[in-house]
């Protein structure tokens, strides 16, 4: 049996930063990561935006085992024992630890009756896999209109692909934009040459890579030499649910990313849903500025630094030349206070409760504004359109 200071379940983006967060404070105790992919720690985002945009794969390494880290690849911890302090894993070799990390991800939703030659888009295997079938001419069928859907959609066609895009909702991004942006994005995918097929759900799908048959419950068919689907994740919280310990979509962890009242067991990023005093009541999120920030800290506090996290946490896309950054509760059920001083291209949309406070912003084509977004979130005050004017100046 090895033993180390500090276990971390899981290799992804908040593992690897869990470790600089442990390493803040503690620059010699021993840290084990158990990876489940054969790779270590890598930044996600540029699998759906810079390897697009001809970056180099080397970029995305995050260089976790530099810290001192044991990263074990292509390992898998399947039971724990949290009262013996152990994990076992895969491969049923036992590992005893004095603090736990729980940063196990989320896994992508899989489309009813799909094979494995469908694409449900997360990992590096699964960039290089479309990469490879991504050649000049080559025809796709990308199911999902949310943040995987958006941007594979807009990388395909960017490489020369014939892309089809199938999602349910109205319009691209509609969990999130107002209808009225949601619909100018669609039309602005279709003069990228992309064929948007809304309010449409993949009903079957036969063949194989190089000759799919797509048909939807509205009765279009489409051929595809590859197929790839976006349909969102859910939290990978089963070992915690084994282990006895508090899981309502996502392990529920306390400021300082401790789970079920122990001291000893923490989980972050993804996988976690923590308090957010700002907001009220608790959050789950699944972005890269969350996963980095939360892991740091979460980190920190398995090494005793005793740091709350109150974050709010960012995201941003990129579809074709549209961009933006957006923190909060964005959601496009909530009312909005908009400012548009160029429709659809430039402009700031503020996300308010039933009491007109504000609970979220999309800064769309609006920079360097987060932080003041964050302030006129964490104030509580009525949001009126001269402070959304103001994050346009
Ligand atoms: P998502 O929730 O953004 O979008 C899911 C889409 O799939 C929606 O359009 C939904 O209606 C559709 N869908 C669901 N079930 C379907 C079905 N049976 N048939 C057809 N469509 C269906 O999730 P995603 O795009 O898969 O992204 C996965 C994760 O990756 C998310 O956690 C996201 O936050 C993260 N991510 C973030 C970014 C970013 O921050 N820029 C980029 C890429 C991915």
């Amino acid at each position: 049996m090895s033993s180390f200071r500090y276990l971390v379940v899981g290799g992804g983006m908040t593992g690897d930063a869990a470790c600089r967060g442990i390493r803040d404070h503690d620059p010699e105790g021993t840290i084990g990561v158990f990876a489940a992919e054969e790779h270590p720690p890598y930044a996600r985002p540029p699998l759906s935006k810079a390897l697009w945009a001809g970056k180099d794969e080397s970029m995305i390494w995050r260089g976790t085992a530099e810290l001192g880290a044991d990263v074990r690849t292509g390992r898998r911890i399947v039971a724990l024992d949290l009262d013996a302090r152990t994990a076992t894993d895969d491969a049923g070799e036992g590992h005893s630890y004095e603090r736990l990390l729980l940063a196990t991800g989320s896994v992508p939703r899989h489309l009813p009756g799909a094979g494995d030659n469908v694409i449900h888009f997360r990992t590096l295997d699964d960039f290089r896999r479309l990469h490879a079938l991504a050649s000049e001419g080559a025809r796709a069928v990308v199911v999902g209109g949310g943040f995987i859907g958006s941007e594979i959609a807009a990388a395909l066609a960017s490489n020369g692909c014939a892309v089809t895009m199938v999602f349910p909702e109205d319009g691209i991004g509609a969990r999130l934009f107002p209808p009225a942006l949601s619909a100018f994005v669609n039309g602005y995918y279709r003069e990228k040459g992309v064929e948007v097929v809304a309010g449409a759900l993949v009903q079957s799908i036969s063949g194989t890579v190089g000759g799919f048959g797509i048909e939807t419950d509205g009765g279009s068919s489409f051929e595809a030499d590859a197929v790839v689907a976006g349909l969102g994740v859910v939290p990978a919280t089963e070992l915690a649910e084994a282990a006895g310990l508090p899981v309502d979509d996502g392990v529920l962890v306390d400021e300082y990313g401790r789970a079920g009242g122990r001291e000893d067991v923490f989980a972050a990023g993804d996988v976690a849903r923590f308090p957010v005093p700002a907001l009220g009541g608790t959050r789950r999120v699944e972005h890269e500025d969350h996963a980095n920030t939360h892991g740091r800290v979460v980190g920190a506090n398995m090494a005793g630094a005793a740091t709350p996290y109150d974050h709010l946490p960012f995201f941003y896309s990129d579809l074709f030349d549209l961009g933006y950054e957006a923190v909060g509760d964005v959601d496009a059920r909530l009312a909005t206070v908009e400012e548009w001083p160029e429709p659809n291209r430039k402009g700031v949309v503020g996300y308010v409760d039933g009491e007109g406070r504000a609970r979220g912003f999309l800064l769309w084509d609006v920079w360097g504004k987060v932080d003041a977004a964050r302030k006129l979130i964490r104030s509580g005050a009525t949001l009126d359109s001269s402070s959304v004017s103001a994050l346009l100046d």
